[in-house]
């Protein structure tokens, strides 16, 4: 049974950050005060992502080390987007385990599962790939972070009843999106896990809050700080396994592990009252009033001939301007090969779109801000 609070390391937002911001020393003594606590899930990260992912993986290492490793389960994380075989599959999971100077990891996550990405698995025969990683003890369970409408973890489930947990983001203002608490009727019927990720969206709803949403904290009925709002909402929801807290947003440091394990101490799984959920749902409004396009994520402007994943592209841009920080949205469309494919300038998603968004203009626009040259 994974605990109700999990660690993160070498999430996308550290690859982001500098590295030296908080010292690697630190770094190790949270990691193993929260093991002491009885934190016993670490999802490994992304260390791919870094400059020099050798050097990145080092304090992650040494916490392991000392007898650590047996304490704990850890997850490695093998990417999804735009996968044509098994073989590409296990080389990401060889590469990571080598860089951990691991033979083998408890759970292998295959990383941002969408409906795209769910049918390119299919055809390559991505069950029998988890089941060869299986019965070959390189990972002894296989989970899924998925990214999506909740309806499409029938069909993943179907297809492989055996995922140990899904990871889904799920925060204050994720409650109703992909999946959001929609996804929770699905796991249940599965018995999937469910571990709650970017419950704080990698930090961003705990500073530089805007104006508007500042009004609405004060206003609040549960007087919170907003990393106790954050951990303790999503904690309320009885379907949630654990909370996953990430060593850069949430717990650089012990005093700071300390405060989420005393929130998490305090919650009473269920589900939000009526208050805590009033007010999510005023925070909510706040900063989605802040999104630059009103898009619902209906997928009328799809299929595209070429494939472009316009409401995905659409949701990175809104992130940006929600949090005013498109370090990460530009992170995350370079992880999810959004440059690998060019609009063909058709113009057919505009002319679907029931909220007549400029689709063409902002996937184009998106293009030149976020693709890595
Ligand atoms: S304009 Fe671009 S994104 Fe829109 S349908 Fe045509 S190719 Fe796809
Ligand atoms: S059709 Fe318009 S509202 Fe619907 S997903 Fe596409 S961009 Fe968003």
């Amino acid at each position: 049974m994974i605990s109700e609070l999990s660690l993160g390391v070498l999430c996308r937002e550290e690859a982001i950050a500098a590295p030296e911001r908080t010292s690697s020393e630190k770094r190790t003594g949270t990691i193993r005060y929260m093991i002491d606590q009885g934190v016993n899930f670490i999802n490994l990260g992304h260390p791919l992502l870094f400059k020099n992912p050798e050097t990145a993986c080092e304090y992650v290492k040494n916490a392991l080390d000392g007898g650590y490793r047996e304490k704990v389960k850890l997850a490695i994380n093998v990417p999804t987007h735009r996968v044509s075989s098994q073989q590409e599959l296990s080389n990401s999971l060889a590469a990571q385990l080598e860089l951990f100077g691991l033979d083998s990891v408890d759970f292998c996550v295959l990383d941002g599962v969408n409906r795209f990405n769910w049918a390119a698995l299919k055809s390559i025969g991505i069950s029998a790939w988890v089941e060869s990683i299986s019965a070959s003890r390189i990972s002894s369970h296989a989970g899924i972070a998925f990214h999506d409408d909740p309806h499409y973890l029938k069909d993943i489930n179907g297809t492989y009843p055996h995922w140990a947990f899904v990871q889904m983001e799920l925060s204050l203002l994720d409650y109703k999106h992909h999946p959001g608490a929609g996804g929770f009727k699905f796991t249940q019927e599965y018995n999937n896990g469910v571990i709650a990720a970017g419950i704080t969206k990698s930090g961003r709803l705990l500073k530089n809050i805007p104006e508007n949403v500042e009004d609405v904290l004060e206003n609040a009925q549960v007087k919170q700080s907003p990393e106790e709002r954050c951990v303790k909402w999503v904690l309320a929801f009885e379907e949630v396994s654990s909370a996953q807290l990430s060593i850069e947003s949430e717990c650089p440091t012990t005093k700071h592990a300390q405060r989420y394990l005393r929130y998490a101490e305090d919650v009473t799984p269920g589900e939000p009252d009526v208050w805590e959920s009033l007010d999510a749902a005023r925070i909510r409004d706040a900063y989605y009033a802040n999104r630059d396009y009103l898009c619902t994520s209906c997928y009328c402007c799809m299929p595209c001939a070429v494939g472009i994943d316009a409401p995905r592209i659409i949701e990175l841009v809104n992130d940006g301007k929600m949090f005013s920080n498109s370090a990460i949205p530009k992170l995350q469309y370079s992880i999810e090969r959004h440059q690998d494919i060019e609009c063909l300038q058709c113009g057919l998603c505009n002319k679907h779109c029931p909220k007549r968004l400029p689709i063409q203009k902002i996937v184009l626009d998106a293009s030149c801000a976020y693709a890595q040259k």
